[in-house]
């Protein structure tokens, strides 16, 4: 449950997963979360916006998994996407749904939106929509933060300052943006510390189980890929189950090496496959 991630009570087990694009696709995710709840996650989030998605759909997963799955669910917002009016009724439809987690994020500028569009957004930064939240529901809120600095960041030190505003502003507690290499994340926790940034922090892992990721998800990410994962690629990449395997080794060890440190939180991107979240949580 997030009441023990926000206790620090316990390491948190968590997932992400995305409502699928095609109708078939998001008939089929509802099985596939019956599949993870299994593994008895402390929470699953639900994105917003990625690949189109629409707010209804991240309402309508975020809402299975907490009523029918009865695992604490989290539903993603952006405010590139809502305006104060739309987020307001999304709000209230969470609540009546008894969702009481959102993660409050800028998002990024889709392709179709014009400057003018994407400049004259109300919620600018994920720390005004957090106010915004604070001020009006009684929704406890999520936040991101990346361990590599967020690519748009002037300095490291930058980032961490509107990171530290973002928390004081309503923020319960981090999920950071995928990285591969855990020296990364302490040194980042050591900043973040110095920051008097207190609130619990999950460490975002994504399995590689195919080289044509590291060219879509991690690029996009802008997480740095260490010689170690490199080479698995180079070694593996050709081979799909060989690949698969070590990608799934990787994520392991750097979870382990993780749970060693005493890491707050695991949040696992599962990009929406069961089999292979399972195999990874049962090793761990
Ligand atoms: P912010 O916290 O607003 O920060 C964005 C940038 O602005 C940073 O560089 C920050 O330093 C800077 N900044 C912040 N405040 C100020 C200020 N007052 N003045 C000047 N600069 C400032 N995207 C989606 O579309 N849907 C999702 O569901 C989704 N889920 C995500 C989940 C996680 C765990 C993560 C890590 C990312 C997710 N994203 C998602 C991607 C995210 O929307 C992008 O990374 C986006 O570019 C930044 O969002 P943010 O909420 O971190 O932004």
């Amino acid at each position: 449950m997030i009441s023990d991630l926000l206790n620090k009570s316990k390491m948190s087990i968590s997932f992400e997963v995305s409502p699928p694009k095609t109708e078939d696709e998001f008939k089929a995710v509802f099985a596939k979360l019956d599949s993870m709840a299994k593994l008895n996650p402390d929470f699953i989030s639900c994105t917003y916006g990625a690949g189109g998605s629409k707010a209804g759909k991240t309402a309508e997963i975020a809402s299975y998994i907490q009523h029918q799955l009865r695992i604490d669910a989290i539903a993603h917002m952006t405010c590139v996407g809502f305006k104060s009016a739309d987020l307001k009724e999304n709000c209230e439809l969470l609540e009546k749904e008894g969702i009481k987690y959102v993660m409050a994020l800028r998002g990024d500028r889709p392709m179709a939106m014009t400057d003018e569009q994407y400049n004259g957004r109300e919620f600018f930064y994920a720390s005004d929509m957090v106010r915004y939240l604070k001020a009006n529901t009684n929704l406890q809120i999520a936040g991101a933060c990346y361990p590599e600095k967020h690519y748009e960041a002037e300095s490291f030190d930058n980032d961490i300052m509107h990171l530290k505003e973002k928390v004081d502003a309503g923020v319960s507690f981090l999920i950071t943006q995928l990285f591969f290499d855990n020296d990364i994340f302490y040194r980042f926790n050591e900043r973040t510390a110095k920051a008097g940034i207190t609130v619990p922090i999950c460490a975002g892992i994504m399995p590689i189980t195919s080289a044509k990721q590291i060219g879509t998800s991690v690029n996009l990410s802008g997480s740095s890929v260490p010689k170690k994962l490199a080479d698995i690629i180079a070694n593996y990449g050709d081979n799909p189950e060989d690949m698969r395997k070590a990608g799934i080794d990787y994520a392991v060890s750097q979870i382990l090496d993780l749970k060693e440190h005493g890491a707050d939180g695991i949040h696992i991107y599962t990009m929406n496959r069961p089999k292979t979240t399972a195999e990874i949580v049962e090793q761990i």
